[in-house]
């Protein structure tokens, strides 16, 4: 978890890669949607450009066939979901069917500000529609009113790592190999 461009799908790739399991990014499953034009897609790209959240009946049953895929048999890491409470409950009900278990919540931590930077940057690269100055200062609202107080949530559960998401790539993923406890591949 974490503001909108703390960098969750960077480092998801990489930590999921370690564990040999798939990283799972909603955003990346609603982008692929939208640009194969499915009706997913379709019912996806008005939220996204505004900068709010997916409903969560549609983004929930899209994670629910996801991790029913055999990939997702030994394990897998979510990237960008659960972002609502409703998804929070939704995801207990999916995993107590499938049998696996949340070991740990990762979060990475970022200033507003550089963030809306390393955003708009990201912009001239990936070109996403999203990346807007005024998307994504609606997009670090809806985060801090509706995902971030799921923090607190999992904190109760004991399973929340705080980790610094500012600085290099390869420093970030480190602490949370640190947090995590496991020892990096060279
Ligand atoms: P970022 O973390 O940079 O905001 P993502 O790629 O994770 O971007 O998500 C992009 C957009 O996809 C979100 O702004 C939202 O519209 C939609 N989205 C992604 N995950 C979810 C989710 N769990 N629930 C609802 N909408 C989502």
């Amino acid at each position: 978890m974490g503001p909108p461009g703390a960098g969750k799908g960077t480092q998801a790739k990489v930590v999921a890669e370690h564990f040999g399991i798939p990283a799972i990014s909603t955003g990346d499953i609603f982008r692929f949607n939208v640009s194969e034009g499915t009706p997913l897609g379709k019912k996806a790209q008005e939220y996204m450009d505004a900068g709010e959240y997916v409903p969560d009946e549609v983004t929930n049953l899209m994670v629910r066939n996801r991790i029913d895929e055999p990939d997702a048999e030994p394990g897998f890491l979510l990237d960008g979901y659960p972002r609502t409470l409703a998804q929070v409950e939704e995801l207990d009900g999916m995993i107590a069917f499938t049998g696996h278990r949340l070991d740990a919540v990762v979060v990475l931590t970022a200033d507003q500000d550089e963030l809306v930077d390393r955003l708009l940057q990201r912009a001239q690269v990936e070109g996403r529609t999203d990346d807007t100055e005024e998307v994504i200062r609606r997009r670090q609202e809806v985060y801090g009113e509706q995902t971030k107080p799921l923090i607190e949530v999992y904190r109760q559960r004991g399973i929340v790592h705080e980790i610094d998401g500012m600085g290099a790539i390869d420093d970030v993923t480190k602490r949370i190999y640190d947090a995590l406890d496991v020892v990096p591949q060279s």
